[in-house]
């Protein structure tokens, strides 16, 4: 490509200014550093190695989760099981000599900070900070705040939204950041840091804050926002903050976080077109935008694609629309690579599970959070059907966890587990334990097809998708979150049930959308696999060119610089 990349600008790595401070509860940076639990954290982890890569003064703020989110087994009979996700902390993070008080519940509690550099494909570095209060002169209280990702109740989480809102903002003024631009909240958790800013400048007015804030939602159902009763806030925050909050939200109201940022922010999206309508709808205002998310290309596409991208695109890692030429790129070279990617995929998971995948075999990755709106049992409702369709040409693999408190979730993975054993002598099905990066990029880099059959609307993005098409790897999906933009028929893949109006979306069937899955494997997808190569090459490519360009985090980024922070770096 003779267009100019970044490699051929030069960044100072050494210029300290930062003008875009992201705020976040999980991050998900690498899968041997479990603070993240599932698509909010990765989102986050990408964004944050965008900004590395394309020299943007960002810096992440977070949470040190001593236990991880949680290591997942599963039983024999199909039941998750929970331990803690110790993780050499101490070797992935260096520590500052940084610190910062905050009165939590009349407590003052000493807050203090692990770093972690993204170092970007020019060596411009993106520092992200992770805070700490497990300290030894702190109140057992205040030390347990810090074991696990949305772990604790109602108490808890309000204390940790403290830390990580009004906490960060100090911390980051004793690093030395006196003047921050922007503060993007990533989810309302960090919502807080407004009262903090509020204080810090002696406002007797909220709105004034009001150009420094941005806030990205993510959640499209009015039950999924984080709500604190009145009585909780007051025995947490400091008066100070109360009497700050009273004037935004009213005295003696429910906190609900995702209004109160939406209230503080200059600037608020959704994380997909469709996505953005919902919010539009949720939050009663016509101003709210939507930046459809993407995900960090290098670290989700395989490595045997990633050399053949190197050597047919070149440049993608810093201009991702040079994607568009994956059209080009000869078939032969295409399924050499996929072949490299879905061997090592079935390598692996015949190996640990004693199974015997077949490399020759139609393979089906499903791996989410097992949320019961994911529906990860959709496949089996009708296991006559699904054996009459694929016995001896479909194989399965699943993974996900469960949040631990969930019960519905647990019974989720029970039932596919038990829908696995009725058809494995003629359909295998494998579940994967411990979901994480890793599995997620070897499932997303090696099956042939990617399933997502979420109610509609509550798949607000969803990226898991992205990372198939950008391998090569079709998608079968509920038109919902980024698949409305993203699907072509029978080019890049398939979708599930119809494409609805923004009134409809929350009209949805199981039994009619299980149909349509069916139909879709029977007349679609199989025949297309086992008889007609040129097409499936066809679509694999075709997927890459109209994907990749778009749904990636370095073009996410560049529109949250045009919308959302805008005139600020
Ligand atoms: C990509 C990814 C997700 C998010 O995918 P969705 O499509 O939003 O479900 C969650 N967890 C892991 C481990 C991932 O790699």
């Amino acid at each position: 490509m003779d267009k100019p990349t970044l490699e051929s600008f030069s960044v100072d790595a050494s210029q300290p200014k930062r003008s875009v401070f992201y705020f976040t509860m999980e991050v998900a940076l690498r899968s041997d550093m479990p603070t993240y639990s599932g698509g909010l954290g990765v989102l986050a982890g990408d964004t944050l190695k965008s900004a590395a890569d394309l020299g943007m003064p960002m810096v992440g703020v977070t949470m040190l989760w001593r236990n991880g989110y949680f290591k997942q087994e599963i039983d024999e009979e199909g039941w998750q099981k929970e331990e803690n996700a110790i993780w050499d902390y101490r070797n992935k993070l260096r520590k500052l000599p940084n610190y910062a008080r905050v009165k939590i519940a009349g407590k003052s509690i000493r807050i203090e900070v692990w770093e972690y550099e993204i170092v970007g494909r020019t060596g411009y570095t993106v520092p992200v900070y992770f805070l700490d209060t497990n300290l030894p002169e702190n109140p057992k209280s205040a030390r347990d705040l810090n074991q696990y990702l949305y772990g604790g109740d109602e108490f808890t989480r309000l204390c940790q939204e403290v830390v990580l809102g009004i906490g960060g903002i100090r911390i980051l003024r004793d690093i030395g950041f006196n003047n921050g631009q922007v503060y993007h909240l990533n989810e309302g958790h960090a919502s807080l840091l407004a009262l903090e800013l509020i204080r810090e400048r002696g406002y007797n007015s909220y709105d004034k804050i009001k150009k420094n804030c941005v806030f990205t939602t993510h959640t499209p159902v009015a039950a999924g926002h984080d709500e604190f009763p009145f009585e909780l806030l007051k025995k947490v925050l400091h008066p100070i903050y109360l009497e700050h909050l009273e004037g935004i939200i009213g005295q003696g109201h429910p906190l609900n976080l995702t209004r109160l940022s939406h209230k503080l922010s200059r600037y608020v999206n959704g994380v997909s077109q469709m996505h953005g309508k919902v919010a539009r709808e949720m939050l009663d205002d016509p101003e709210i935008g939507a930046i459809t998310n993407g995900i960090h290309l290098p670290t989700w596409i395989h490595p045997a694609l990633q050399e053949l991208f190197d050597e047919e695109i070149g440049g993608w890692q810093f201009e991702p629309s040079n994607f568009v030429h994956a059209i080009k790129i000869p078939d032969e070279k295409i399924t050499r690579a996929h072949s490299a990617a879905k061997n090592e995929l079935l390598q692996y998971v015949n190996q640990t599970y004693k199974t015997d995948l077949k490399p020759d075999v139609l393979t089906i990755g499903f791996a989410r959070r097992a949320a019961t709106y994911k529906r990860a049992d959709l496949l089996f409702r009708d296991i006559e059907r699904l054996l009459e369709i694929g016995a001896g040409k479909l194989q399965f693999i699943y993974a996900g966890k469960a949040h631990p408190k969930d019960k519905d979730g647990k019974e989720l993975i029970h039932r596919v587990i038990q829908g696995a054993k009725e058809v494995s002598s003629d359909i295998p099905v494998v579940y994967l334990e411990e979901y994480n990066m890793d599995i997620g990029a070897m499932l997303t880099g090696g099956c042939d097809v990617w399933l997502n059959n979420p109610r509609r609307p509550r798949e607000a993005s969803g990226t898991s998708g992205m990372k198939a098409s950008s391998n090569g790897v079709l998608n079968l999906s509920i038109l919902d979150g980024w698949w409305i933009e993203g699907y072509l028929e029978g080019k890049t893949g398939w979708a599930i049930g119809p494409n609805a109006e923004l009134a409809d979306m929350e009209s949805y069937d199981d039994s009619k959308d299980a149909d349509d899955l069916y139909e879709k494997l029977e007349n679609q997808v199989i025949p297309t696999f086992y008889e007609d190569q040129t097409k499936w090459t066809e679509m694999m490519k075709t997927s890459i060119a109209l994907v990749a360009p778009y749904f990636n985090t370095h073009r996410m980024l560049r529109e949250y610089v045009e919308y959302g922070y805008r005139g600020s770096l």
